[in-house]
């Protein structure tokens, strides 16, 4: 599943291949995308210059010169393959947009889960989401106010969009092995000086990410919890171990991880 750095990736893949272009042609390929991009709102988004992608949480918004804007969400297996218009069609291929330089911009998705939603305002489609990871206006006061508000365990407290946008389940682990907090705490028990170690510790995971395509066989050697229950921790020699939140795997280190 993409998370939040292979998302930013996509949209400056996406940015530099059709900002500032206009779209010529549309073309939806898959019935899930026909029911939410109909025939009447491809003919919408047709002629439209896109003005700039832009990302917020793990969405990316397509704004058009027109005021409106086409959100993508790239759900389980989602990813743009960017082409001419005379190439081949993508394997996967789910929808198509053609720009004015002969560029083919693709959806191709596996599952086909993934979404795309013509929208007056962006707004309109964008659930509530929390503060960027990398936003100044995340600090350990603003957290612990949202947190204060929650019953609960942490780690499933970092997948609600609403406190953070972005952090999925592989990176919020990650941060949380990284702070040496316990996944199972309390969310409104962290004080100042934890929650200040979790947001650093959510950053620097977030930067260090591959951010490129999701290559999981490549990503898992880079994990230090992630994926390794029985193996060592990397850090204090004890036993990652895998639990089930919320109906998420969990993997962290009982022995530095408190
Ligand atoms: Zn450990």
């Amino acid at each position: 599943m993409p998370e939040l750095p292979e998302v930013e990736h996509a949209a400056r893949v996406l940015r530099a291949a059709i900002a500032g272009h206009r779209i010529v042609r549309v073309r939806v390929l898959h019935p899930a995308l026909r029911r939410a991009l109909p025939p009447s709102a491809q003919r919408r988004l047709t002629g439209r210059v896109v003005q700039d992608v832009v990302r917020r949480g793990k969405h990316q918004v397509l704004h058009l010169d027109n005021g409106t804007a086409l959100v993508a969400h790239f759900r389980m297996t989602g990813d743009w393959a960017v082409g001419r218009v005379d190439e081949a069609r993508e394997r996967y291929a789910r929808a198509e947009l053609e720009v004015d330089d002969g560029t083919r911009v693709t959806l191709a998705d596996p599952r086909a889960l993934a979404t795309l939603t013509l929208a007056a305002d962006p707004a309109d489609v964008l659930p509530v989401l929390g503060p960027e990871p990398d936003d100044a206006s995340l600090t350990p006061a603003s957290l612990a106010a949202s947190l204060a508000r929650r019953r609960g365990a942490i780690k499933p407290a970092l997948l609600d969009q609403r406190v953070i946008a972005g952090v999925g389940n592989i990176y919020a682990a990650e941060a949380l092995w990284r702070a040496r907090i316990d996944p199972r705490t309390p969310a409104r028990s962290l004080g100042a000086a934890r929650l200040k170690r979790l947001i650093a510790a959510i950053r620097a995971v977030l930067r260090r990410a591959p951010a490129g395509r999701y290559q999981a066989d490549v990503a898992v050697s880079r994990w230090n919890v992630y994926d390794r229950e029985g193996l060592t921790c990397h850090r204090c020699g004890g036993t990652v171990k895998r639990i089930v939140q919320a109906g998420r795997s969990t993997y962290y280190c009982p022995k530095c991880q408190t």
